[in-house]
């Protein structure tokens, strides 16, 4: 087996369309190095052998030494140099690199090659000790951090108390010898802390190297991570290993990332950060604050030091040059990391640029302009989920507010919690139920966890691509980053700004957009949309053969929907209606009477009130389908709970007290999920039916005769029985033919069920003899389906998703497998029976993208979601059907 694939000197044995095999991070870098880019060489060790590695008791295949040994000598003679040899040592970098980038989640080791006599060796061929015992001290520090696993902060320290002594405040002010004796003791601490010596033989250190890269794909923060962002762990590492290229050498030397478009806002020029005589890490650490790229970002900025245009214009160009051959060759704007040694640029690394959903927009809409990719593939750029960003509130302009910091703006939008200083502290509280805003000194991937239960994320330290920054802009979390006097003091859990001082439980307001930290509540004003948006819609909306039409249950919910494009109400909760303003007095005795006569008489009360609303609803969907529920949860939830409500409430209903409690005892469930709800309730009451038919029918007369066409589906919920569907669909039907002989007319409406109990799927066929629409709960048909109680599941269903048990949790994503196949089963018997039939889905999952994609499979007609999800609905119906 071929496990070794090597790269460099204008060839590769392996292209960008093997990262399954290289990783993204190998697969692009034989791609650069194919097209004629300047690439170090070096080899890629496959996925596979990461495979074989999980399988074998951590063990490689027997025949991968002899490969790298060959690689490893074939990229010497291009370098001119050898692993190891003290006189022209070679000295490599050890790179994870899984199919997806999965930032700062495997570590990668610097200037693997050095030990006390190739130091030696390259002190005399650069005949620059500095940099050769910065160099050293640099790879013992990453590489006993990495493979060894000491603390970071355990070799920190030992610098910091070296300056100390030293009285400087900067590493770049220590010199050879100070760096050389950092060595010295970055190893003692080594010996102390394992009782064995840092390596000094190159084999041990690269096959270490290389050990350590494998081990790190089942590490907690990574395994986390692929948890979060659906990762599959059988997926694997590559490793590659790269000649090093060195960005220390001087001030002709630099290192850097940049991508060929601006992620915040996908405006097009090159965009990223610099720095002059520093290595890799120093950029992302946010040890140094780096410069931007081009001087129009650093004039917008206002910084003082120069930009790399302006320090390095001649290999600005190249690199702009570079940028724009790798966008035109991948199609695609790339996120690139490159070092400059003594003049010459040297690219480590491109990738697909990761952006915030505005920047992905344009981009996708500037690429079709330019004729780079068609429609299909921008609409396909684009990720529905995403799109959430744009859609919700950012901070009124007009609004008072008191500033408190300001920093980067990292990451978009704006968000509002409660100040908490640690992951920990901040996903117990948002377990809670609070909003949070994680303040961190600077994140890093042990804090993944806290920065997704957060609303957003404010560092004091840290740039545009800080860890913090780029993460929050993949989970769309707004961030404001590099906040410089903020002072976060972890120990009194607050932090400072001068002398104001916000301790922990505090609310602040942060606008990512803007990077500022807000004191206080700052309110919030609805998204403008701009015409990129609407122009990837319109391609979306040419694309997908789904329709999407919206929850709402009022007519500003209705209006909201309708601007985002919603085709119809696929689901409209009468219940809702029944807690407006003092209706709960009448419902209340609707439940509390004792006789159909008096229940008569609190409905007659609710008849005029639902037939409003309906009526206001029909006139803003204006001829689009309207699908209303009867009243589906349990009586006992309209009922008081606690004691001190008992006596206004009896009061109310002129009752007792004694009786209002004793009713409300009665009507206690054990599992109200299950209980008397729904047409179960038609079935005891059916005089509620009746009531509720009765509104949406006269409110369509009545609409109707005002001229606008309504389009009227009242839809049984809770039905497992033909015989609970006939008997509301005959309540209905007598209701219409009241209403036709009162109002001398009859309007356009059709009667249908939900599909939510997994008898009524497979019963799909029967139903469908009265249904002429069904509609998919799949909120209840996933609890019924799979036993499990959606209020209950959270705390539990985590550890599944923890285990790898699960992918995707089924009340978000759709158990394809499982309710899935119901309601494949369901549709195909329904249409069976009534070909015309209408079938659509409007639980929670009508939002999600990948349920989306399954209701196109079997071949619904629409989703329905609630109004703001409603682009990302229509976004992910296009991509269904491409
Ligand atoms: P990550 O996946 O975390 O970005 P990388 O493997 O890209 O890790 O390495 C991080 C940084 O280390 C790179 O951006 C680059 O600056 C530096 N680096 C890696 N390999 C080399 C090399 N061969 N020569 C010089 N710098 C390197
Ligand atoms: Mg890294
Ligand atoms: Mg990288």
């Amino acid at each position: 087996t071929k496990w070794v694939y090597a790269f460099g000197d204008g060839k590769a044995d392996g292209d960008a369309s093997m990262r399954n095999l290289l990783g993204g991070k190998g697969a692009n870098l034989a791609e650069m190095s194919s097209i004629g880019l300047p690439v170090p060489p070096g080899f890629t060790v496959t996925t596979e052998v990461c495979t074989y590695f999980y399988a074998n008791g951590h063990k490689y295949p027997s025949d991968l030494k002899a490969q790298v040994d060959a690689a490893v000598e074939h990229m010497g003679k291009i370098m001119g140099a050898k692993l190891g040899d003290p006189k022209n040592p070679l000295l490599v970098s050890v790179r994870s690199g899984a199919r997806v980038s999965m930032p700062g989640m495997m570590d990668t080791v610097l200037n693997l090659g050095l030990n006390p006599e190739t130091v030696e060796g390259v002190i005399k061929l650069t005949n620059n000790p500095r940099f050769a015992w910065d160099s050293y001290r640099r790879f013992v520090q990453m590489y006993s951090n990495v493979v060894l696993g000491l603390e970071h902060h355990d070799f920190e320290e030992i610098i910091e108390a070296a300056k100390e002594a030293k009285g400087v405040e900067l590493d770049t002010e220590l010199d050879a010898d100070d760096l050389k004796a950092l060595t010295v003791k970055f190893k003692a601490l080594v010996q102390k802390k394992l009782g064995k010596p840092f390596p000094d033989t190159v084999e041990d250190q690269l096959w270490g190297g290389i050990g350590a890269v494998f081990s790190s794909w089942m590490c907690q923060r990574a395994q986390t991570y692929r948890r979060l962002n659906k990762i599959p762990g059988d997926w694997g590492t590559a490793v590659n290993v790269q000649a090093m290229v060195f960005g220390n050498r001087g001030e002709t030397s630099a290192t850097g990332v940049a991508f060929t478009r601006d992620p915040a806002t996908g405006e097009n020029y090159l965009y990223g950060e610099y720095l002059i005589n520093a290595q890799g890490e120093d950029v992302v650490a946010g040890i140094r604050t780096p410069q931007p790229i081009t001087k129009l970002v650093r004039e917008r900025q206002g910084g003082k030091l120069p930009s790399m245009q302006e320090a390095m214009p001649k290999m600005y160009d190249e690199l702009f040059a570079i940028g724009q051959k790798l966008e035109h060759h991948f199609k695609e704007v790339q996120d690139v990391e490159f070092t400059i040694q003594e003049g010459k640029l040297w690219m480590l690394q491109c990738r697909a640029g990761k952006r915030t959903a505005k920047a992905a927009l344009k981009i996708a809409v500037d690429l079709v302009n330019e004729g780079l990719i068609n429609k299909e593939t921008a609409v396909q750029r684009v990720d529905p989920s995403a799109l959430d960003q744009l859609l919700h509130p950012t901070l009124d302009p007009k609004a008072p507010k008191t500033k408190y910091t300001t920093g980067l703006a990292a990451s978009p939008g704006a968000a509002i919690g409660e100040a908490v200083f640690t992951a920990d502290e901040a996903e117990k509280l948002a377990n809670d139920g609070h909003d949070v805003i994680l303040v961190r000194v600077e994140t890093s991937p042990e804090d993944i966890h806290g920065m997704h239960a957060a609303k957003g994320i404010v560092t004091a330290r840290g740039g545009m691509t800080s860890h913090a920054a780029v993460v929050a802009r993949g989970m769309g979390r707004p961030c404001v980053a590099g906040c410089g006097n903020l002072r976060v003091d972890y120990d009194k859990k607050q932090m400072t700004v001068g002398d104001k001082v916000i301790k922990q439980g505090e609310v602040i307001t942060i606008d990512g957009s803007a990077g500022v930290v807000y004191v206080g509540r700052v309110s919030m004003q609805n998204p403008e949309l701009t015409g990129d948006f609407n122009t990837l819609m319109e391609w979306a909306d040419s694309i997908r053969k789904l329709k999407v039409y919206t929850n709402a249950d009022t007519p500003t919910d209705a209006k909201t929907a309708r601007s985002f494009g919603a085709q119809g109400i696929g689901l409209c909760r009468t219940e809702h209606m029944f807690f407006e303003g003092d209706r709960i007095v009448s419902v209340r005795q609707m439940i509390l009477a004792e006789t159909v006569e008096e229940r008569e008489k609190a409905l007659a009360h609710l008849l005029p009130m639902q037939r409003g609303d309906f009526e206001e609803i029909f006139r803003v969907m204006d001829g689009l389908p309207v699908i209303i529920r009867l009243l589906d949860p349990p009586l006992h939830e309209f009922l008081p709970h606690k004691d001190v409500e008992y006596e206004a409430v009896a009061k109310q209903a002129g009752i007792s007290i004694e009786k209002l409690k004793a009713k409300s005892a009665t009507l206690h469930e054990f599992n109200p999920m299950l209980g008397h709800r729904g047409i179960r309730l038609g079935v005891t009451y059916p005089e509620i039916t009746a009531m509720q038919a009765r509104a949406v029918i006269e409110a369509a007369v009545n609409v109707e005769n005002e001229g606008i066409k309504v389009d009227a589906e009242i839809m049984i919920p809770i039905v497992a029985w033909k015989q609970e569907l006939d008997l509301a669909a005959d309540i209905i039907k007598k209701v219409a033919e009241d209403v036709k002989k009162e109002k001398g007319k009859l309007p356009n409406f059709k009667i249908g069920t939900m599909i939510e109990l997994p008898r009524a799927a497979l019963q799909a066929g029967k139903l469908a003899e009265t249904a002429q629409f069904f509609s998919f709960g799949t909120n209840d048909l996933t609890q019924t389906t799979c036993g499990i109680s959606r209020d209950d599941a959270g705390p539990f269903l985590t550890d599944y998703q923890v285990k790898g048990l699960l992918m995707r949790d089924p009340f978000v994503s759709i158990d394809r497998d499982g309710v899935g196949e119901l309601m494949a089963i369901a549709a195909e018997r329904g249409k069976k029976t009534r070909p015309e039939i209408e079938i659509g889905i409007c639980g929670e999952h009508g939002g999600d993208p990948n349920s989306i994609e399954l209701c196109a499979q079997i071949g619904l007609n629409y989703v329905s979601c609630s109004p703001f999800r409603v682009p990302v609905a229509r976004l992910a119906a296009a991509q269904a059907a491409l």
